[in-house]
């Protein structure tokens, strides 16, 4: 009996300890999922997702324009449909006029057959990569049955995402010739061939660069030199250090850089961003991250957690 009475107050002091240190730690996720504020700015909202398979959770990010326009870049692994889902509730939002594949990586559109099936999609905006695996072939399949129209983009071209934002397309260039074998050992391949978009909202920028990397970093550095500064930048590949090189870190100048990813992919990467003087998150620390603007050059920075300790910096 005395036992069974020392195991309930421990029971009990543990649930009390748990309770005060979930206190501790602030959550911001309603504040950073509420679209009241979102009228007259550009806003970007990076998901933390959490995996619940052997992939990597994936990049997710959910973008609103000033008149209202629901843009989504890439939307993780099949298995983060939940986190997905729950940020587009939380929003109310139950249409997405422009869903953006970066490239075919199930960590990028491992979702979208679910959004395809659950959500109004405006339309499918994507490169003209084919991936013959079975997530991609399944996603292809809801967006015929869906009839979901599909816009296959290429360097040069550029749309707007609603009045107010133009959407450039970067890379990668018309005509993608493939290797044979292909896709066998294509993982560079196609990384090398992600979408690169920069959006323009007057005088804020935001770069989204898929996963690229160092190689295909070089080639849009040549092609577009300064052209590439953008004040929001979605670090390449999750961070890794596959990517960022400082030519690519140099002319894009970021004021901001989010990285998301399941932890830290590299530090010296996350350093680098530092360094130059960028606020850098991560998405596996920080949570979800809101980056808005009206225009001006200047960005409201919303984490969902804070940082308990200083370690990185
Ligand atoms: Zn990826």
């Amino acid at each position: 009996m005395k036992k069974h009475i020392a195991f309930l107050v421990l029971a009990l002091v543990l649930t009390l300890s748990c309770t005060v240190l979930a206190e501790a730690r602030a959550d911001r996720y309603d504040l950073i999922f509420d679209a009241s504020q979102d009228a007259g700015r550009l806003t970007a909202r990076f998901l933390q997702l959490i995996t619940r398979s052997d992939d990597k959770s994936g990049d997710c990010t959910i973008l609103t324009s000033p008149d209202g326009q629901v843009m989504v870049i890439d939307a993780g692994n099949p298995s983060t449909f939940p986190d997905v889902d729950r940020a587009l509730q939380a929003l109310g939002m139950t249409r997405i006029d422009y869903l953006v594949a970066s490239h075919p990586h199930v960590d990028h559109i491992g979702s979208f057959a679910q959004l395809l099936s659950n959500y109004e999609i405006g339309a499918v905006y994507t490169s003209e990569l084919e991936y013959p695996t079975s997530h991609y072939r399944n996603y292809m399949e809801v967006l015929e049955r869906t009839n979901t129209p599909q816009i296959i983009l290429a360097e040069g071209d550029s749309f707007q995402f609603g009045e107010h934002v133009l959407v450039e397309v970067l890379h990668p260039p018309k005509d993608i010739e493939y290797y044979q074998g292909y896709p066998e050992g294509s993982t560079q391949f196609i990384n090398n061939r992600s979408l690169v978009l920069k959006l323009t909202y007057q005088d804020s920028t935001f770069l989204f660069p898929g996963d690229t990397y160092t190689a295909a970093e070089r080639e849009i550095v040549g092609r577009y030199g300064d052209y590439l500064q953008a004040d929001v930048l979605k670090a390449p590949h999750h961070g890794a250090s596959t990517s960022s090189s400082k030519p690519f870190r140099e002319a894009v100048n970021p004021q901001v850089v989010v990285m998301m990813h399941d932890a830290i992919a590299d530090l010296r990467i996350y350093r680098n961003y530092r360094r130059l003087g960028a606020e850098t998150l991560i998405t596996s620390i920080d949570g979800a991250v809101l980056v808005s603007t009206v225009g001006d050059g200047a960005y409201k920075v919303i984490t969902q957690f804070d940082r308990l300790t200083d370690f990185l910096d």
